[in-house]
């Protein structure tokens, strides 16, 4: 039996259309910047972001550095959520390889950053301090289970920005998702940034590829950057016409993966010995806490694995669970039912 595979949104297969798309692409390359499908997927990109223009990379983690990069000198500092994915899982490399200095603030359970600890965050000129840069944001924020940030809360972070000459870069690896879930056109929670990075390899089905976007200043800056970490690639269009068919049909479906993210949060909430991280499940992603009195988590995995589900534990007791293409409403309930059985020894 095929798995249900709920680890992560990265793990959705091109689809039929996307194959044929990325055989028939027509490429050149994209380091001469003779690649006529990754400037389509650019210029597409540049449009639905509504910024001057935008660069392709390999992957989100590749895209929030050159985009730190970019805005940065070693020795500076930007502020971040200390449950950022930038902070937490991209081993590191702005402090790594950028010299840069990164300054945590406590998100609030939805994602957003404290406004007064944010403020209170930025250093002034004294001899002793490293100059704040960049405030990097997260939408939808992956470990504050997948909750959208507002284009309200972006419009106050952008004056605290603007007041103190900061520049703001928005980590979107899940930013259709935010903008789907909101209702919204996804401009009007990329307007306040300076930069953005968003992810076409996870609910939008591309098997590889992230964009950035920014001004036509910045985006120069972050292709030698691009470059500089091994990110140029060549007749990469084949890659890049996977993202055009993912960013151009698959966007509105990602309501499908809210929908069943939402049914299987309400299952889980009703069997004994289950707990929501939060209640409130707005977008594709589900944290839920096990009653150790009930099993360990090593035990709920592998007998989640014998019924072919996968999740991924991410601390003692705690699960992650991802919808999306991937995974059909017929097998949320399967989930449900697994996760039932298990439980109820
Ligand atoms: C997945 C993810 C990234 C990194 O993307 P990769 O393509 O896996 O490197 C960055 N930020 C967030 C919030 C993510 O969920």
């Amino acid at each position: 039996m095929k798995p249900i595979d709920l680890r992560s949104d990265t793990l959705t297969q091109p689809t039929p259309a996307m194959r044929e798309a990325m055989a028939n692409a027509e490429v050149g390359d994209d380091v001469f910047e003779e690649d006529p499908t990754i400037k389509k997927l650019e210029t597409l990109a540049t449009h639905k972001m509504g910024k001057e223009a935008a660069l392709f990379v390999p992957s989100g983690t590749m895209g929030n550095l050159i985009s730190v990069l970019s805005h940065c000198q070693r020795g500076d500092e930007i502020l971040l959520g200390e449950r950022s994915h930038i902070f937490l899982y991209e081993v590191g490399g702005l402090a790594a390889l950028g010299g840069i200095h990164p300054r945590t603030v406590p998100n609030n359970p939805d994602g957003t950053l404290p406004l007064a600890l944010l403020e209170k965050s930025i250093r002034h000129s004294d001899i002793h301090s490293p100059p704040t840069r960049l405030i990097c944001l997260e939408n939808t924020h992956n470990f504050c289970q997948g909750t959208p940030l507002r284009a309200e809360y972006m419009d106050s972070v952008r004056e605290l920005a603007q007041k103190y000459g900061l520049k703001i870069h928005l980590d979107g690896a899940r930013l259709f998702n935010a903008a789907v879930a909101l209702n919204i056109e996804v401009k009007l929670i990329t307007k306040q940034a300076d930069s953005i990075m968003f992810c076409l390899s996870k609910g939008l089905s591309a098997p590889v590829g992230s964009m950035v976007c920014g001004t036509h200043d910045f985006i120069q800056r972050a292709r030698k950057y691009r470059k500089m970490v091994g990110g140029g690639m060549r007749q990469a269009g084949h890659l890049a016409a996977a993202g055009l068919v993912g960013l151009e049909n698959l966007v509105e479906r990602l309501k499908d993966d809210h929908k069943n993210a939402k049914s299987l949060a309400n299952q889980l909430a009703s069997i004994r010995g289950i707990e929501l991280e939060q209640p409130n499940v707005e977008t594709n992603i589900i944290f839920f806490k096990l009653d150790p009195n009930l099993m360990d988590g090593e035990t709920f995995v592998n007998q989640l694995e014998t019924k072919s589900i996968k999740v991924i534990m991410t601390d003692q007791g705690i699960f992650r669970a991802v919808l999306h293409r991937g995974v059909s409403t017929e097998q949320v309930k399967i989930v449900a039912e697994a996760i039932k059985s298990i439980l109820s020894i």
